[in-house]
């Protein structure tokens, strides 16, 4: 079959032909319908090699839809042509976070090797994908694979993120999203969704500053050395209940702790390499300030019902499976308005 392998350090990602994959006993074999197209790809193909968690060459892709083609022994729950979406953060599934669903935090699962899709373990970008589990695959039903497949990384993680700080998103609060691309346009959606804040969204792009807005923001600022200023203009002074950082650099962790209010939360949910000091008179007071995750099984499928509650809809710019070096490229270059999403079979 074709995939599209990160292959040598620092290099473009490739498409090459691989042995089709078999489903060994409890294993599910997908025939991919779409795999989305993450920037921590990107992140992770700008790591030196001594900084690699996994070995190369790696099929990439984390976010998976398919429908289900082979059983492996044992295996019950699903059924062949099933539609599904693929939980990406794989644990052992016995341990005291997995027990909880939050496979995201297992505790065992670096000891024991297990690695997420496209993370170490053989990606979705790819026209076979093998799942170590059917307790890691969701039915679709009628929700369509291509619109829906981000959801499972770029709707997850911020579904995840938000969740933690709903208790302080009442009525009257304002949230902002930093970095209205892939994650951010749906965070944005979310936020309406599931709470009454007011949203404010900052990027440096006019085109996403407009998505934002097409997608239920507020307000747009662009992202820059005043952002902090124009939020705490635009809340009377106080700053923001909840910030979340979907760039995670320098630049805007710290406008992140600018502009979060006393007892606010600001999450960095980006790999930018930034970081926010905390400690006392450097965040208001009793700010709080968390890196999670991904999120957990039971999220994915809410964020899921959502979707088919119309409370989301996803971006997408399609791409072939020989395209796929491209949509990296676009990316890269800031070019992906939404999700990109690879369609491996067409
Ligand atoms: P993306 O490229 O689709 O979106 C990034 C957006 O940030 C773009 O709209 C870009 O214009 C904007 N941006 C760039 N610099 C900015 C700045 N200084 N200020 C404001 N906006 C700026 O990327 P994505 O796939 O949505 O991923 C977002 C980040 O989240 C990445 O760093 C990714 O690695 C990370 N991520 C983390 C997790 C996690 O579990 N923590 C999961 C998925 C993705
Ligand atoms: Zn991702
Ligand atoms: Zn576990």
């Amino acid at each position: 079959m074709k995939a599209l392998q990160y292959r040598s350090v620092g290099a473009a990602p490739e498409v090459v032909t691989v042995p089709d994959p078999e489903p060994g006993p409890g294993q599910v074999l997908l025939k991919v319908t779409a795999a989305g197209v993450c920037h921590s790809d990107i992140a992770v193909m700008s790591w030196p090699a001594e900084a690699l968690p996994f070995p190369l060459p790696l099929t990439l892709g984390h976010e998976g839809a398919g429908t289900v083609a082979a059983l492996g022994d044992g295996v019950t729950g699903v059924s062949v042509g099933d539609s599904v979406a693929v939980y990406g953060p794989w644990g052992c599934g016995v341990c005291a976070k997995c027990a909880q669903g939050r496979e995201n935090y297992c505790l065992r699962a670096k000891q024991l090797g297990i690695a997420a899709p496209g993370l170490g373990a053989p990606g979705a970008i790819a026209e076979y994908l093998l799942v170590d589990d059917a307790r890691h695959l969701v039915p679709l039903g009628d929700l369509d694979p291509v619109r829906t497949v981000p959801l499972t990384d770029a709707g997850l993680t911020p579904y995840h993120a938000i969740k933690q700080s709903l208790p302080k998103l009442v009525p009257g609060s304002t949230a902002v999203v930093i970095g209205a691309g892939g994650l951010g346009h749906v965070a944005i959606q979310l936020l309406r969704a599931m709470t009454a804040a007011r949203v404010v969204a900052l990027d440096v792009s006019e085109e996403k500053l407009a998505l934002a807005r097409e997608v239920g923001a507020h307000e747009v600022v662009r992202s820059d050395a005043n952002a902090a200023a124009r939020i705490r203009e635009l809340t009377g002074g106080l700053g923001a209940e909840a910030v979340f950082d979907f760039v995670g650099a320098g630049p805007t962790a710290a406008t992140a702790g600018a502009a979060v209010a006393v007892e606010g939360d600001v999450t960095i949910v980006g790999l930018g390499g930034g970081s926010l000091p905390v400690g006392f008179g450097t965040v208001p007071y009793d700010a709080a300030v968390r890196a999670p995750y991904w999120g957990s099984r039971g999220e994915l499928i809410e964020v899921l019902d959502l979707a088919r509650a119309g409370a989301v809809e996803v971006h997408v710019e399609t791409y072939s499976l020989d395209e796929a070096p491209a949509a990296y490229e676009r990316l890269h270059a800031g070019k992906v308005n939404g999700r990109a999403v690879i369609l491996p079979n067409g």
